[in-house]
């Protein structure tokens, strides 16, 4: 029997346009989780993909002149590009247009037609396009769609129902019994609430619709874009009720499902109650953060407040931008990107704080330790100190309270720095180089605790760190003292430059 692994999900992104920094929130947060539970030796399994179905996908593709799958091939490269520019290492990258994917989203469908729980009917509803969702009147914002403030559409036609006023109960039951199921807390009430109001039949199917799965026993109807999408979950893993792949056993259920709240619904209601009508066990966590506007706006191509990941990556750096997105703002709340502040916290976070202490101290390190890795230090207060914060730092990755965690590490940063401006070693070497050795020793120990810990968010600053520090290595002694560089090059106009506060 194999270990169970900690499966770690995206949504599936819809590809009806290239990939924002959006998108980039979710699965950058996916890879700090995975990375960490690595890093602790903890298997992991890290899923994501594309979501390509659906009449909205079809019209764009045919717009271009091109066939849908064509389209989808292109859209769903770019983001594997992105993935690649932001160092996200997934596991798996689903696409709904998979094979394997489509066979599962078919057998499904007809196990549930056999059950009962999927039946055949016709449904007159408001419809949004974008969304490809039907709403309710109660749920239109001056009669426009919710989430897209566009129109929405009478639509009647012959449909598939899926039966989820049956699971009204058993969802209740699930999200007491599973106090954490629904996460953040703070935003799980409105979906309680929603289920207490009481739960209706969902159309799942299309007869309109030529681009998506169809239904096996009825080839006219193609599956409704979510419910093909959602299923992604459990077929990525391999299941297909028709008997599940070797890797299903260790992978479900998902340890935690990172979604944007305004799909929380989904997968918060819809999805589980599917779990529910196929006999297979919950997901353990659905966790929905907020929105990132853009200098107060809604981030939209449309309004031209679009920032494109790649263009922040190349002046910054990737962990520039790593760092900001999950230090701005606590991961489930919304937040304001703007350039303004990601430059301050550039400049002051890590150009100043983690950058020049990193440098001086290496310098110092280099002429003084000699290159040779110094041993842990016994007695040393600090070490010891910021030691025990370990568990802490961890735990807090581990709830998905990224902010809480960076705070952290930059407490024990600044700390680190008043030590050196108190200690002043550069006066040291001169006055008491007796002293100077085991305070660097000291230090050096210290950074690479912080080395660690800024690992699942900054792995490259992380290793760019331990090169110098010597961890996994054998220095050798006596060798050319280096001079670092900056983990993080100062970036401002000359005019208003900060004066330089590194001492040696
Ligand atoms: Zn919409």
């Amino acid at each position: 029997m194999n270990t169970k692994k900690y499966y770690i999900t995206t949504p599936l992104y819809y590809v009806n346009d290239k990939p924002h920094i959006g998108h980039a929130y979710t699965t950058l947060a996916a890879d700090v989780l995975a990375r960490h539970l690595r890093s602790r030796d903890i298997p992991v399994h890290f899923q994501t993909g594309t979501d390509e179905h659906g009449s909205n996908i079809e019209k764009i593709a045919r717009e271009k002149g091109i066939e849908p799958k064509a389209w989808c091939d292109g859209i769903s490269a770019d983001f594997r590009g992105l993935w690649k520019t932001l160092n996200i290492k997934y596991d798996h990258f689903i696409r709904t247009t998979d094979p394997a994917h489509e066979a599962g989203v078919q057998a499904v469908f007809e196990k549930l037609i056999k059950s009962g729980d999927v039946y055949l009917g016709s449904y007159d509803g408001l419809y949004c396009r974008s969304c490809e969702a039907f709403y309710d009147e109660s749920e239109l914002k001056e009669k426009n769609c919710p989430v897209h403030g566009k129109p929405v559409e009478h639509v009647s036609e012959e449909t598939y129902f899926f039966k989820l006023s049956k699971y009204e109960k058993a969802l209740l039951e699930h999200y007491e019994k599973h106090p954490g199921f629904l996460s953040p807390r703070y935003r799980a009430q409105e979906l309680i609430n929603f289920v207490k109001s009481g739960l209706k039949d969902i159309s799942i199917s299309r007869t309109k619709v030529a681009w998506g799965v169809q239904v096996k026993s009825n080839p006219k109807h193609t599956v409704y874009v979510w419910f093909d999408a959602l299923l992604n979950y459990a077929t990525g893993a391999g299941y297909n009720p028709d008997g599940a792949g070797p890797d299903f056993d260790t992978l479900w259920p998902a340890d935690v499902h990172l979604v944007g709240k305004e799909i929380f619904r989904f997968h918060g209601v819809i999805w589980p109650a599917m779990l529910m009508a196929l006999g297979v066990e919950l997901p353990r966590k659905v966790y929905a953060h907020g929105w990132w506007t853009i200098n107060g706006d809604k981030m939209s191509k449309s309004r031209g407040n679009f920032i494109k990941a790649e263009d922040v990556v190349q002046e910054y750096g990737v962990d520039a931008l790593r760092y900001f997105i999950f230090r701005e703002v606590p991961f489930g709340q919304d937040g304001d990107f703007s350039m303004e502040a990601f430059k301050r916290r550039y400049n002051a976070d890590l150009a100043n704080d983690l950058g020049n202490l990193f440098s001086r101290l290496m310098n110092m390190a280099a002429k003084y330790l000699e290159h040779r890795m110094p041993e842990k230090p016994e007695g040393s207060e600090i070490f010891s100190e910021l030691s025990s914060w370990t568990p802490g730092i961890q735990r807090s990755i581990e709830e998905l309270q990224f902010g809480d965690a960076l705070e952290r590490i930059w407490q024990a940063v600044s700390r680190l720095n008043r030590l050196v401006d108190e200690r002043k070693p550069w006066e040291l070497a001169k006055k008491d180089p007796a002293a100077l050795k085991p305070f660097l020793n000291e230090m050096v120990w210290c950074l690479r605790l912080i080395a660690g810990w800024i690992d699942p968010f900054m792995p490259d600053t992380a290793s760019k760190m331990q090169l110098q520090l010597g961890v996994g290595k054998t220095q050798t002694a006596g060798a050319e003292p280096q001079k670092v560089p900056p983990l993080f090059p100062r970036k401002q106009e000359e005019k208003d430059k900060p004066k330089d506060i590194r001492t040696n």
